[in-house]
């Protein structure tokens, strides 16, 4: 499954309705610092299913909507529209009718988030499973964000272990060996 096209409107500093494409191969988004980059990412990883809003740098969910400036007033929604290319035929049997695949997450201030895929309402869980067998996931070690690095290098080894137990995709196995453990 490729990404084909992303659109934004109210999230975070995306405040007008912006579409990019997303062409086959390596793609690069460079800006001035504050421009919005690591917006973008973190819009990939709100409408995979992202449920931190820690991970998304803010307080609160709502926080992704766009907060206002000196000359623009606050939003009170945001959306992100995801265009997949499943030619591949690859997504979970609910959604694999179709060769494209339109993932659709928004929220609206007081009443949280909803999922839509091709125009069917759909749960959290639904479109985290999505891009998880995808291997793609919000968590998936595919996205690394700024710091990450910084972050993995100054770990205690420990904790560096961690980090790599999840990329090797093995954590659950320890959990599951406590779990046997206390049996
Ligand atoms: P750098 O090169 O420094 O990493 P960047 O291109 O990654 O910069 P971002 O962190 O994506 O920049 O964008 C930061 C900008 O987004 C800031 O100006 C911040 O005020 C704005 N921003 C973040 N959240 C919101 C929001 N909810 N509403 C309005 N603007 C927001
Ligand atoms: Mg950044």
């Amino acid at each position: 499954m490729h990404f084909r096209r992303i659109r934004l409107a109210g999230f975070k500093s995306f405040v007008d309705p912006v579409e990019l494409r997303i062409d086959d191969g390596l793609t690069g988004v460079v800006g001035p610092n504050g421009c919005g980059k690591s917006n973008l990412l973190e819009a990939i990883r709100w409408v995979m299913g992202e449920s931190s809003a820690k991970s998304m740098r803010g307080g609160g969910m709502e926080d992704v909507i766009f907060a206002g400036t000196d000359r623009r007033p606050a939003r009170d929604a945001a959306h992100v529209t995801l265009h997949l290319d499943n030619s591949s035929r690859r997504a979970p049997a609910q959604f694999n009718d179709s060769d494209d695949l339109e993932v659709v997450r928004h929220i609206e201030r007081g009443l949280g988030s909803a999922y839509r895929v091709n125009g069917r309402d759909v749960r959290q869980k639904d479109v985290q499973l999505l891009f998880a067998d995808a291997a793609t996931g919000a968590h998936s070690p595919a996205l690394v964000s700024q710091g990450r690095i910084g972050a993995i290098i100054a770990a205690k080894p420990q904790d560096r272990r961690l980090l790599l137990e999840e990329a090797a995709g093995i954590s659950g196995l320890h959990v599951r060996r406590k779990d046997a453990e206390q049996r």
